[in-house]
């Protein structure tokens, strides 16, 4: 979800208590940030663990699940990959 989103879904709340509680949930690790499309940054639930496939075409964000969690001896959290959806491809 992005700030947007969330201010959508909580008629009534203010931006300041969004972030600060959004803030707040970063460093508790109950939530993480995610880049979507290199300039929005949306939260996600950590325990929601999945990765992700955006639509170069129609910008639309896929939940996918990679076992791949290890790359170059790297560990990795998440995985972004780009193409085309179904929908698409059509
Ligand atoms: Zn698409």
């Amino acid at each position: 979800m992005t700030v947007a989103e969330i201010d959508d879904a909580i008629s009534g709340a203010d931006n300041s208590t969004i972030f600060r509680n959004v803030k707040q949930l970063l460093e508790e690790g109950s939530v993480k940030q995610v880049l979507i499309d290199g300039k929005s940054t949306a939260y996600e639930c950590t325990e929601d663990a999945h990765d992700h496939f955006i639509c170069n075409t129609c910008n639309t964000v896929s939940k996918i699940h990679l076992n791949t969690k290890e790359l170059k001896g790297m560990s990795v959290s998440d995985i972004t990959i780009r193409g085309v959806c179904n929908a698409c491809k059509e």
